[in-house]
């Protein structure tokens, strides 16, 4: 199975391009929908929540409180690496779980969509990082636009992130969104195209040859690891 990392920048297009390749009916693994879920009512990362920073981080109804949390950690470094220590690892299992369902359901390609893909370390793990640019004006435009904030407040979240243009050093395939959305939508299509031809077999076909499944994992992740290697870790921000 075919692991891509699909990431960019913020209001660079990201969404739109995972949307196109759900409509394409590839399997799209979220980080963002699954650090929500990993901290929902009755999870053992929310209970750790609790337990480091008191019920008041909870609703009446003992959902988390988003806000108020956010307002905590933004605040106080020691606390936001308090809570990144619980929330991190919780989401990555969590990815690891949803790829080994699509590994089991005999997916051919996995789409990981992470906006800290290059950030944190995945990068380094899937087949293809695929980063969706756009310039860094049409990136504010679309931020202030899209979030009805003010040109210092969309500055001001842009530049608390690693640059768009930095993320595209780490890419297999750049996806340029400075175009219209019919222009987007054809590079999707090409994209389509190219990962499911170079997907390979599921494990489902590949379990009559046993010995190729093990040695193309092998093979597949050594290769990686050598490529991988050879690039600087980018500054975290
Ligand atoms: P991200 O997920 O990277 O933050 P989005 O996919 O939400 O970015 O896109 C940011 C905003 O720009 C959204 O309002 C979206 O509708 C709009 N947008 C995305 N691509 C285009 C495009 N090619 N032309 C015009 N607007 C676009």
């Amino acid at each position: 199975m075919l692991v891509i990392g699909l990431t960019g920048g913020i209001a660079t297009g990201k969404s739109t391009v995972s949307s196109l390749l759900r409509a394409h009916h590839l399997p799209i693994v979220d980080a963002d929908v699954l650090a929500r879920k990993v901290v929902e009512p009755g999870t053992p990362a929310l209970a750790q929540i609790v337990r480091a920073f008191g019920r008041d981080v909870l609703l009446p109804d003992g959902s988390l409180d988003r806000a108020k949390l956010g307002r905590i950690v933004f605040a106080d470094e020691a606390k936001r690496k308090q809570l990144n220590a619980i929330v991190h690892p919780a989401v990555r299992r969590a990815m690891l779980w949803s790829i080994l369902r699509c590994w089991w359901r005999g997916e051919r390609v996995c789409i990981l969509d992470v906006p800290l893909l290059i950030e944190g370390s995945l990068w380094k793990w899937v087949a293809k990082v695929v980063v969706v640019y756009c310039s860094a004006d049409i990136q504010l435009q679309r931020l202030m636009k899209r979030d009805k904030s003010s040109r210092e407040d969309a500055s001001a979240r842009l530049s608390a992130q690693l640059p768009i243009t930095e993320k595209v050093q780490y890419a297999d395939v750049v996806i340029d969104n400075s175009g219209t959305p019919q222009e987007v939508e054809r590079q999707v299509d090409q994209l389509v195209q190219r990962i499911v031809k170079e997907a390979g077999w599921s494990w489902r076909l590949s379990w009559l040859f046993p010995p190729w499944g093990v040695i193309s994992a092998v093979g597949t992740l050594g290769w990686r690891a050598l490529r991988r290697s050879q690039k600087a870790k980018p500054r975290r921000r």
